[in-house]
């Protein structure tokens, strides 16, 4: 539509104002939230953005209360180049949460295979004695992925989105990238040069804790899991969920709380709409608001579509049909307990000689978790330290099944809180990546996952489908896939 101003220009200029459009977003988790906060950036504060959620905001990032503190039970690290996470946390007005210090060890079942020290040149000599340079290897495998992967942080400042995962990441790694996505960790790892040792020792219990699988994971969501790793990593001080509420707020989203429960296709003339249909304890949804509300020309599905995570949505009335995604979504426990740590099974029976905050687990049978870690509040005072081994504290274990109560009673705790996850995807090497277009205007944001999970991950999708949705409302097919992108950047300055 364009308007011509009644301005002393207006003979000179028209100015070119976006057809307005009713976007909604399913799921509140960051992906939802973020989607939220870009669909307003880019469509202008004219449009009501939806935001259904069923649960609690946040999704998977979430915590618990142990002893008047909350801890952070689903996602809880972010890595220093994490962008986006970071301009929300400084557009919201969030602090960061300072990390405290604690050492970590590698544990395979009878001993504490690796240990780290206060020195950090001992450190270094003892990787270097026992790895020869694969931790240099590794290292600059990982920083060359990351400093390709943040090209996308210039192609969406300049406005260019990609119609599938593939073409994002083709764009941003080349074929290089895409085969990662296809191929296990552990042969890109000795293709490169790294040993099969340090790839037991170090690599596995690497992807123990972060992503509850063995290296057999594809490479790509190997290295985001490796950059998980590193040491400049933070979090968002009152818990990482503050950063969804904040971003619904600012997008000044409509939150919807209901299940949606179908979503179907309405053809008016050319134009591609879609209808939700959405169930809460109320009753249905659909009443509650004015009648055409339910009516979206953006649809966003910001939620896991594979039958494990049971979304509950159903797809009626497209064609050609589509229901659920093929694959499952990993089960992983978080258990926090506050409680007494039982050093001896780890090989101290001291437990004021026990030093680590952190232990990680190699593959071994009948060990029935992946890592247990000391953890701190989501608020930390200035006065806070860790506790000491030999006191009560507060401790997170993964696992892939819930804890034995035999291993629970064999401690002495105070309280103990379990949630079970659909954490991430079950990476196979040969799944392929999932769609971003499902249908005209209704986009799938959690694809994305297939190629690595993580907040900042969703958070990429969330910008990449906003563009996306406002170049296709708008029928701008030159921001959509285009190639070279970092010679066209150049040249647009
Ligand atoms: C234990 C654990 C540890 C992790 N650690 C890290 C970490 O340290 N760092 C990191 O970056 N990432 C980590 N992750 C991954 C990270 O948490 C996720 O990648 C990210 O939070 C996914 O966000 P999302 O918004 O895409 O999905 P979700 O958070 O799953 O959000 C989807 C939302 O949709 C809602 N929903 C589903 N169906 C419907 C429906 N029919 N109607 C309405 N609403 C619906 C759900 O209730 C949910 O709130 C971890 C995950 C887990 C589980």
């Amino acid at each position: 539509v364009s308007h011509v101003h009644s301005s002393p220009f207006s003979h000179f200029f028209s100015v070119i104002a976006p057809v307005l459009c009713a976007p909604a977003v399913v799921g509140a988790g960051i992906g939802g939230s973020a989607t939220a906060h870009f669909l307003r950036q880019h469509f202008g504060s004219e449009v009501q953005v939806d935001v259904f959620e069923k649960g609690a905001v946040g999704g998977r990032l979430a915590t618990v209360t142990v002893n008047h503190n909350d801890y952070e039970s689903g996602g809880s690290i972010i890595h220093s180049l994490n962008l986006h996470m970071q301009e929300f946390v400084k557009q919201l007005g969030l602090k960061y949460r300072r990390s405290v210090a604690g050492k970590t060890a590698v544990f395979n079942g009878e001993d504490m295979i690796l240990e780290e020290t206060d020195w950090y040149l001992l450190d270094l000599f003892r990787l270097w004695w026992r790895y020869g340079i694969s931790f240099i290897r590794l290292q600059m495998w990982v920083e060359e992925i990351m400093e390709k992967f943040m090209r996308i942080y210039k192609y969406q400042a300049h406005g260019y989105a990609f119609s599938s995962v593939e073409e994002l990441l083709d764009s941003l790694g080349g074929s290089g990238f895409i085969n990662m996505t296809r191929r296990p960790l552990s042969n890109s790892l000795l293709e490169l040069g790294v040993s099969q040792r340090f790839i037991d020792e170090v690599i596995e219990p690497v992807m123990r804790v972060n992503y509850g699988q063995n290296v057999s994971i594809p490479a790509f969501v190997g290295a985001v899991s490796l950059a998980g790793a590193q040491n400049n990593l933070w979090a968002v001080e009152g818990g990482n969920k503050l950063v969804c509420s904040g971003l619904l707020k600012m997008a000044n989203a409509n939150l919807l709380q209901a299940q949606v429960s179908s979503i179907s296709p309405v053809y008016t003339g050319a134009v591609h709409r879609s209808r939700i249909l959405a169930t809460c304890n109320l009753g249905i949804l659909q009443s509650g608001y004015k009648h055409h509300k339910n009516l979206y020309d953006i649809v966003v599905l910001a939620t896991p579509l594979q039958a494990s995570v049971r979304s509950g949505i159903r797809f009626q009335g497209f064609t050609p049909a589509f229901e659920e995604l093929p694959g499952n979504y990993h089960s992983t426990v978080a258990t926090i307990v506050h409680g007494y740590l039982n050093t001896s099974f780890f090989g101290f029976p001291d437990p004021r000689l026990f030093p680590f905050a952190s232990v990680l687990t190699t593959e071994t049978l009948d060990l029935f978790f992946n890592s247990v870690a000391s953890v701190c509040p989501v608020n930390i005072s200035t006065g806070f330290r860790r506790k000491q081994p030999q006191e009560a504290g507060v401790y997170k274990v993964f696992s892939p099944q819930p804890l034995d109560k035999i291993f629970l009673t064999s401690q002495s705790y105070y309280s103990v809180q379990v949630t079970e996850w659909q954490a991430y995807p079950c990476y196979g090497s040969n799944q392929g990546l999932s769609p971003v277009e499902l249908h005209p205007n209704l986009y799938y944001l959690n694809g994305i996952e297939l190629a690595g999970s993580a907040m900042e991950m969703s958070s990429v999708a969330a910008k990449n489908i906003a563009l996306l949705a406002y170049h296709r409302w708008n029928r701008q097919t030159d921001m959509v896939d285009q190639k070279d992108l970092m010679h066209r950047i150049k040249t647009e300055l």
